[in-house]
């Protein structure tokens, strides 16, 4: 047992060894606790959940001892996505699953349960009575998603190194969640504000000057939506 003391003196590293002999799932990694594989390779493991939300329900989880996704390297979040393809593939020919779910619980605020990065990969099938998308459907006003839309595509340019001429801030305070969007402001007039942000985003976006890394990771917003439109199946 560690005492407190030697805890609150230990290195971040120190702990993100400590947390790793604790570790279930690195224990299951490193073959000291038996479990039954479905996939391995050089950097993931993926194993039959112990207690399935489905028969075939299956955890993949990255062989390094990573908590949650901002850790992960680029290389190894790929890689375990390529892998959850071929495993979705697989549930859907070899069980013969109607449908999957793949979903990661990233934080314990999110329902993560233990401190090590997976990917759960769930078969279902028309009458599992799993109601993973029983989600509630909130009344978020007009300035609040305009803000949320601004706030997240500033940052993920950030991220990806995508310089925009300005960061785009909104002032006028959100209301709560919940409350009713404003009544009486056309509704018109809204919508085409959200148009026009959503415009001025990947105008700056395209007329950037272009490395060869930006052109790889570049997103067309309008693309992917007309996409979608045109693909809509038939009703
Ligand atoms: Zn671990």
């Amino acid at each position: 047992m560690v005492s407190e003391d030697e805890l609150a003196n230990m290195s971040p590293e120190q702990l993100q060894e400590l947390q790793k002999q604790n570790c279930i799932f690195c224990h299951i990694i490193s073959g000291k606790v038996a479990s039954k594989k479905i996939y391995e390779d050089d950097k993931v493991l993926a194993i039959l959940d112990i207690n399935p939300a489905n028969p075939g329900h299956i955890l993949l989880l990255i062989k390094e001892h990573y908590q949650i996704m901002p850790q992960i390297p680029d290389d190894e979040i790929s890689h375990i996505f390529m892998v959850a393809k071929a495993i979705s593939h697989a549930c859907l020919k070899a069980l013969k699953a109607q449908g999957t779910n793949i979903f990661i619980a990233n934080g314990m605020i999110a329902g993560q349960k233990a401190p090590h990065f997976m990917l759960h990969i769930i078969p279902r099938a028309n009458v599992d009575e799993i109601k993973i998308f029983d989600l509630p459907e909130k009344d978020i006003p007009d300035d609040m998603s305009e803000q949320i839309n601004a706030g997240l595509t500033n940052k993920i340019n950030e991220l990806f190194g995508i310089k925009t001429e300005e960061p785009i801030i909104f002032d006028k305070k959100p209301e709560k969640i919940g409350s009713k969007a404003e009544k009486g402001i056309d509704e018109n007039k809204k919508l085409q504000k959200k148009e026009e942000l959503v415009k001025e985003v990947n105008k700056k976006r395209i007329n950037k000057k272009k490395t060869n890394k930006e052109e790889n990771i570049s997103i067309d917003l309008d693309k992917i939506s007309n996409f979608i439109i045109e693909n809509e199946p038939k009703k």
